[in-house]
């Protein structure tokens, strides 16, 4: 029997921020389940697919990542031409990368869709005594520009799928 009121959406999910703060990390813990203390800068495939499916609908993204293009600190707009999604990635113990994070932010908010999901993500949430930036910055930098917001961990997984579901839950309301 036909199931009624259950959307299939596919979404372009865009991952964004500086070198090093954990983008392929957090791609490959959603996607595989797995972290790699030396993750190699750059990996043959920058893009992959995964299913999340929430109590009425089933979201299938296509996941970007990044190859290295974003040292020059910047990223063809077709790299998220059409995405219903993205991350923006900073690590708590780089004060640079938040900054640098909030210019991703801007380029998106400029070049991007207007109805693009977009979450901040506080990365490496484990290394508590190196921070320098602190969790109220980074929200409240998050709720000024309506932006999702998770501090995470690639490494021990903290909040990395309750970051996916929330996109997944914003996405299926937007589309
Ligand atoms: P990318 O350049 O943004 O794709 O960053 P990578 O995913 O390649 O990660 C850069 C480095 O940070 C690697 O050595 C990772 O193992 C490490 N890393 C990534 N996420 C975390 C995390 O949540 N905690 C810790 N402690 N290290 C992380
Ligand atoms: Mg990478």
């Amino acid at each position: 029997m036909a199931r009624t009121g259950n959307k299939n959406i596919q979404a372009k999910l865009v991952v964004l921020g500086d070198m090093g703060t954990g983008k392929t990390s957090l791609v490959l813990r959603f996607v595989k389940g797995q972290f790699h203390d030396y993750e190699e800068s750059t990996i043959g495939a920058a893009f992959f697919t995964q299913v999340l499916s929430l109590p009425d609908a089933a979201i299938k993204f296509d996941v970007w990542d990044t190859a290295g293009q974003e040292r020059y600190h910047s990223l063809a707009p077709m790299y998220y031409r059409g995405a219903a999604a993205a991350i923006v990635v900073y690590d708590i113990t780089n004060m640079d990368s938040f900054e640098r994070g909030k210019k991703w932010v801007q380029q998106l908010q400029r070049h991007g869709n207007a109805s693009m999901v977009v979450a901040l993500v506080a990365n490496k949430s484990d290394l508590e005594s190196n921070r320098v930036v602190e969790n109220e910055e980074g929200e409240r930098y998050a709720k000024e520009n309506h932006l999702l917001f998770f501090e995470a961990s690639a490494k021990t997984a903290h909040n990395v799928n309750e970051l996916f579901y929330e996109i997944a839950k914003a996405v299926a309301v937007a589309s």
